[in-house]
């Protein structure tokens, strides 16, 4: 086989070259108009101006009709609570015959600025400093929205018969926790179904390495409330026989995790399965943890972070010291946040917390248990075509091999999608880096992973066309 022949068998009848050097001749003006979207200061937030949202709203729509959407929508769904939603652009390029639709999601709301003092550069206008974009917004998500933009235009120009379906469905709240997003994909299923979903809201592994984000790590929390007393009496008096409801509290937070530091609930899943690894001292840069504080768990640290759970103290109703008086205090309450491996039914997992805090024994003391939220996590199936064909694609952008990342935190938006559009094909992408920074002063976008995100999303739609899924 000549060298020829291989490298077109190895491109799946895409002309790589076509497609990455459209994008490198119009990156200019792709960045030029991820300026534009930068500057508008769409914070979906009630303390900020909502005709921001408006205004970039609009402004998607603008770019959408530049790349190749016949039908373009501006709508808006109430929330559970009836308040409106913010306005989301739903966009439509039929597929031609035999062909998938493809939907890209990304979102045109930003997080707010915070402290502005903080930034090196004005917030809301887009400033390059090296190989670097900086700005709110301009990696989180306001280049995911130029990524979609930019691959479409590459295809349409360069794939000949070029006939998947392709929806934009960009929504305008995600910072502000997508509030009325359930709603919208009930109200608009019809427009928002697909064969294969690409979420362009995360991030990769490295400058220079990409990533597909394959799980996510749900969460629940609980409030315990711990009473010995039935109202609080001298500590002169009393102390002695009696134990204060901290000191009990105390007693029962110590049992939740090990002695090495990993979750002690019974019951609860926990995987080791991360393909990759931060060395310690990474993470102990990347977390500021102190330089004396052995990290706690066990396994790799991704599997810590990614794969099992978590459990925090977020919350607790205590006298604080400057209101301190020599009386035992008779009730406590705390709230515990736990992040639970990829897999977990977060009710289950409330379960066996319940039944483990039920089971400590503080002496009999009076203790309450209130679940309080839950979210879903996520695991992609590996096995699914698409996810093959989006790491070809990232390789072939990147030129090196993409890595399957986990997150933490947990996107709930993600697991909605997976729920109303269970046939569809998830795949969670991005253009963020480890220094993007994003919800924090001085966000920024890496400009070569930028093109590279681009071209990756334009390789993988041109070879669904050639090849279906
Ligand atoms: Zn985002």
């Amino acid at each position: 086989m000549t060298s020829d022949s291989t490298q077109q068998s190895a491109a799946h009848g895409v002309d790589v070259t076509a497609l990455k050097g459209h994008i490198q001749s119009n990156f200019e003006k792709i960045l030029a108009e991820l300026t534009e979207l930068v500057a508008i200061p769409s914070i979906a937030w009630d303390s900020f101006d909502p005709a921001n949202l408006e205004k970039s709203a609009q402004a998607v729509a603008e770019l959408a009709k530049t790349a190749g959407m016949q039908s373009i929508e501006i709508l808006r769904e109430p929330t559970d609570s009836g308040a409106m939603g913010a306005p989301a652009l739903v966009a439509h390029r039929p597929a031609a015959e035999g062909k998938p639709t493809v939907l890209l999601y990304a979102h045109h709301d930003v997080q707010p600025p915070g402290d502005e003092a903080d930034w090196n550069t004005p917030v809301f206008e887009a400033t390059r400093v090296g190989d670097r974009l900086f700005g709110r917004g301009a990696a989180d998500d306001k280049a995911g929205i130029m990524v979609h933009i930019a691959a479409m235009r590459a295809v349409l120009d360069s794939v000949e018969d070029f006939g998947v379906g392709v929806t934009y469905f960009f929504e305008g709240e995600e910072e502000a926790g997508s509030p009325s997003f359930r709603n919208f994909l009930e109200a608009h299923q019809d427009k928002l179904a697909a064969d294969v979903i690409i979420v362009a809201d995360s991030g990769n592994w490295a400058v220079g390495t990409p990533a597909l984000t394959t799980s996510l790590r749900g969460m629940c929390a609980a409030e315990i409330t711990v009473r010995s007393l039935k109202h609080a009496v001298h500590s002169g008096m009393f102390g002695g026989p009696i134990l204060d409801a901290p000191i009990l509290a105390a007693k029962l937070i110590s049992t939740f995790h090990d002695e090495n530091g990993d979750v002690a609930i019974q019951g609860l899943l926990s995987h080791d399965s991360a393909d990759v690894d931060f060395t310690e001292e990474q993470f102990r840069v990347d977390s500021g943890v102190s330089d004396s504080f052995a990290l706690a768990g066990t396994g790799k640290i991704t599997d810590r972070l990614w794969n099992k759970p978590a459990l925090s103290v977020i919350g607790m109703d205590v006298p604080s010291v400057s209101h301190s008086s020599n009386t035992l205090i008779p009730q406590m309450r705390f709230k515990v946040s736990m992040r639970l491996a990829p897999g977990q039914d977060p009710a289950k997992a409330l379960e066996a917390f319940e039944a483990h805090v039920k089971s400590v024994d503080l002496r009999g003391a009076e203790v309450e248990f209130k679940p309080i939220e839950a979210g879903s996590s996520y695991q992609a199936n590996l096995d699914a075509p698409a996810n093959a064909t989006a790491a070809w694609a990232l390789e072939q952008a990147w030129g090196v091999v993409p890595v399957n990342m986990g997150l933490g935190g947990s996107i709930p938006f993600i697991s909605d999608l997976s729920e109303i559009f269970p046939q569809a094909q998830i795949l969670v992408t991005g253009v963020e880096d480890p220094d993007s920074r994003a919800h924090s002063a001085n966000e920024s976008l890496h400009l070569g992973d930028f093109q590279h995100a681009i071209e990756a999303e334009a390789l993988l739609l041109a070879r669904i066309n050639a090849e279906g899924l």
